[in-house]
C-alpha cells in the first residue's frame, strides 16, 4: 500500500484544514484534530485521520455541530452534566475536564453525564488524562447497533466500549480501553478496505452463520468478546451511558441517523475516583506497583497502554505514515 509520510504537526494542520473547510469553527476543530493526532502519535489507526472523513461530513451533512457551544453544570454534589451542544466529543470533554477532576477530589468519587454529542474515538484520551492527575478513572459510550445479544442474530448493543485508568508515579498510568465487541467496528473496517480475513469470533453474516468475511460480517453482527459475558458487558454500557443518562441507547442512535450514515449521536459516563480519599492515601500507589511488577516478571506479559506510550515516544520523533487513498480522500473533502 503506498503510504504518505508527514509529522504529526503536519497530520493535524491537515485535520484542521479540512475540518474549517467543513464548516467547523476553530475551537471545535482544534479539539477533534488533537483527538485524531492523539490516536495516530499513539498508532492507533482506527481513531486517527481514518475518522477524518466521518467527522467531516457530520458537520457538512449538518448533522453534527461544528460549532457547538458545551454547557456544563452542576446537577448533584458529584454529579456533573455536560450538553455537547450536537458537537464532537473532545471540546466538551476538555471544558468538563477540570471541574470533573475539583469535584472527585472534593467528593472522592465523581461522574460526569455527557449528553448530546458524537463520540467515535477511543476512550483512554479521557481517563488517561485524568489517571495523569492522580485519579482513577472509568469510561463508557454506546454507539450504534452492530453487535448481536448473545444468541441473537440481530445487531442490538454499540461495539460499546470501556476505558479504565489507573495512576502512576514515575510511569505513565495503566491504561486499558476495550470494545465489548470481539473487535473495534474501525478495525473491521479496516480489514475489508485492505482485504484481510477476520478471526472466526469477529462476528456473523446476516444469515447467522459465523464469517471470517469483514464485508459479510458489516452486513450482519458482530459478536461481543467471550460470548454472553462480552454481550452482558455491552448491554451494562447501554444502562450507564444511555438509559441512565437519559441519552440513546444503540438502536435509537441508528434510528436518529435514519440512515444518513453519520457518526453516532449519544452519550458518555465518565466517573472518576479520588484513590486517596479510599483508606490508604500513603500506600495505594505502591500496593498497585507491586501487582504491575508480578505481572511483567512474567515472560511474555505487557501492561495495557504500554504498546501505546511506546509508539508515542517513536511518532513524536518520526512521524507517522497514512495510507495514500486516505491522504486523497481528506483532500478531497476540502
Ligand atoms: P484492543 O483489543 O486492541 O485493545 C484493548 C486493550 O487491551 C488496550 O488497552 C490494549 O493496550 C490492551 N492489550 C492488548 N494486547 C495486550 C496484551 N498482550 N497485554 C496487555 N494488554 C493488552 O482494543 P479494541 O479493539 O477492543 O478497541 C479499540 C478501540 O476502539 C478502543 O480504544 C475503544 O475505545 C475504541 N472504540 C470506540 C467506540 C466508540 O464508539 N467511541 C466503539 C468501540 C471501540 P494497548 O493500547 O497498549 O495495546
Amino acid at each position: 500500500m503506498t503510504k504518505v509520510h508527514m509529522s504529526l504537526e503536519e497530520a493535524h494542520a491537515l485535520a484542521m484544514s479540512c475540518l474549517l473547510a467543513n464548516g467547523c469553527d476553530k475551537a471545535n476543530a482544534r479539539a477533534a484534530a488533537d483527538r485524531m493526532i492523539q490516536a495516530e502519535g499513539d498508532l492507533c489507526h482506527s481513531h486517527g485521520l481514518f475518522r477524518l472523513p466521518w467527522y467531516a461530513s457530520g458537520v457538512k451533512s449538518g448533522r453534527a455541530n461544528g460549532k457547538a457551544k458545551p454547557r456544563v453544570e452542576q446537577l448533584a454534589p458529584a454529579v456533573i452534566r455536560v450538553d455537547g451542544d450536537g458537537g464532537f466529543a473532545p471540546l466538551g470533554q476538555a471544558m468538563a475536564h477540570q471541574p470533573l477532576v475539583d469535584c472527585a477530589r472534593e467528593n472522592g468519587i465523581a461522574a460526569l453525564a455527557f449528553v448530546n454529542m458524537f463520540h467515535l474515538a477511543a476512550l483512554w484520551p479521557e481517563v488517561e488524562k485524568l489517571a495523569m492527575e492522580g485519579l482513577c478513572a472509568f469510561a463508557f459510550t454506546p454507539s450504534y447497533p452492530y453487535v448481536a445479544p448473545a444468541g441473537g442474530t440481530k445487531p442490538i448493543f454499540g461495539t460499546n466500549p470501556m476505558g479504565f485508568a489507573w495512576p502512576r508515579k514515575d510511569a505513565p498510568p495503566l491504561v486499558f480501553d476495550q470494545a465489548s465487541a470481539s473487535m473495534a467496528r474501525g478495525e473491521i473496517m479496516i480489514a475489508a478496505r485492505d482485504g484481510h480475513s477476520l478471526p472466526e469470533t469477529a462476528g456473523i453474516g446476516p444469515d447467522g452463520q459465523a464469517t471470517t468475511d469483514p464485508k459479510v460480517v458489516l452486513e450482519g453482527a458482530q459478536l461481543g468478546f467471550g460470548g454472553y459475558k462480552g454481550a452482558s458487558l455491552a448491554m451494562m454500557v447501554e444502562l450507564l451511558a444511555g438509559a441512565m443518562i437519559g441519552e440513546f441507547l444503540s438502536t435509537e442512535s441508528a434510528q436518529d441517523d435514519a440512515g444518513r450514515g453519520g457518526p453516532p449521536k449519544g452519550g458518555e459516563l465518565i466517573m472518576a475516583l479520588d484513590p486517596a480519599k479510599f483508606g490508604d492515601p500513603d500506600g495505594f500507589l505502591a500496593h498497585g506497583e507491586k501487582l504491575f511488577e508480578a505481572i511483567l516478571a512474567q515472560e511474555g506479559t505487557r501492561l495495557p497502554g504500554a504498546r501505546r506510550f511506546e509508539n508515542r515516544q517513536k511518532t513524536a520523533a518520526t512521524g507517522i505514515d497514512i495510507p495514500q487513498s486516505l491522504h486523497q480522500s481528506i483532500l478531497d473533502l476540502m
